[in-house]
């Protein structure tokens, strides 16, 4: 049996935990996570501990819970951001239960912040007045681009409204937001999301171009790509956001000492457009783990990339996505495999449902997270 399990366990590229004795079998470890997303929220405490069920019989062992969305929270009582509409119907302490009943079921609890930045969405922005709660009562917190406009449209979305990143004040929004996330429920973690510019035309408010002005002597202004200019723009805004991950973990790390941090982060190919700059974040040890979103047929290349950027023994937990299909997505888990990867993390809660048999199968033995050994 041992054997056996040892050799799944080479298959599977994963070390086994600290502290088991010959006469154990080593358990695997992997990091086996799902975005629990707002839709799958409001089916009901009935049909929520089903899924849970279904989760945790797949061999899921991490749960990552919509907190942020559209500019609301998905609890109620928030001092910073009021609750989405979708959950007023729901039990009060549906949050709080959740929790509860992933740790029944033995699987760990992150607080997902799906909009980050993102501060207000809607389907329309030419009919609707607001901009979200704290842009309507700050307006100068608004990201802007290099056209003048406030928010970013969405063919298939609509419109999206974004605070500025580099802002302290709206750095400060997010860091009284997600302190009273962890301060009010008993998350194992929380899991960053969209810490980052909205494009590449982002962002141009006044604060932007002063600050820049200081801080590199340039004058702030549209420019062709590779441009001196436009070259230490884009240097500036990942370093904003290295010094704001690095200023939020260190709070965070200090406030709720054990609680992991770990982000939702964007493809390689992105990183320059979006100012993320995340695998610094993992260097420095800003972060327990990152999941790049790897939404793509052929992920190869950026699989390349991040091993080269940030190492074999990071924890990087592969976002996949489920929408694909088991014959797309059971090819990519047994190659992160082969290439070492601790973890993976499938997007979404809805669309994962059909996959759980055969995730099942790829997901024996049971795993333990490296997070939560
Ligand atoms: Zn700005």
């Amino acid at each position: 049996m041992r054997l056996l399990c040892t050799s799944i366990l080479l298959i599977a590229g994963c070390a086994p935990r600290a502290g088991w004795t010959p006469a154990q079998a080593p358990p695997v470890v992997e990091s086996r996570g799902v975005w629990l997303d707002k839709g799958e929220l409001i089916e009901g405490p009935g049909a929520l501990a089903a899924r849970l069920d279904r989760l945790r019989d797949a061999g899921f062992n991490t749960i990552y819970i919509a907190m942020q969305v559209r500019g609301c929270v998905t609890y109620p009582g928030s001092r910073i951001l009021p609750q989405w509409d979708g959950m007023k119907d729901q039990r009060p302490d549906l949050i709080a239960w959740l929790v509860e009943q992933i740790h029944h079921r033995g699987m760990k609890a992150e607080a997902w912040t799906e909009f980050g930045f993102y501060t207000y969405h809607t389907p329309n922005a030419g009919k609707d007045l607001s901009r979200g709660a704290v842009l309507d009562a700050h307006p100068e917190l608004v990201a802007v681009d290099a056209n003048g406009n406030t928010f970013l449209h969405n063919e298939q979305w609509g419109d999206f409204y974004s605070l500025c990143p580099s802002h302290p004040r709206s750095q400060a929004v997010l860091r009284d937001l997600y302190a009273e996330m962890l301060e009010r429920f008993a998350f194992d973690g929380l899991n960053l999301d969209r810490i980052r510019y909205p494009s590449g035309d982002y962002c141009y408010c006044p604060y932007c171009r002063e600050q820049f002005h200081k801080d590199t002597g340039l004058v702030l202004e549209k420019s062709d790509d590779g441009s001196p200019g436009q070259t230490a723009f884009m240097r500036w805004r990942k370093e904003n956001l290295v010094r704001f991950v690095g200023e939020l973990s260190g709070e965070l790390r200090r406030r709720f000492p054990g609680r992991r941090i770990t982000s939702a982060v964007v493809p390689p190919d992105m990183i320059d457009e979006k100012g993320q700059d995340w695998p610094a974040w993992v260097e420095r040890g800003y972060l327990d783990a990152a999941m790049p979103m790897l939404y793509a047929k052929d992920i190869r290349e950026s699989v390349r990339f991040i091993r080269e950027r940030v190492g074999p023994r990071a924890n990087i937990f592969y976002g996949l996505d489920a929408g694909q299909g088991m014959a797309v997505l059971g090819p990519q888990i047994d190659d992160l495999r082969a290439a070492g990867a601790r973890g993976i993390t499938i997007w979404y809660s809805k669309s994962v449902d059909p996959l759980l048999p055969e995730l099942k199968a790829k997901f024996q033995p049971p795993a333990v997270s490296p997070l939560y050994p």
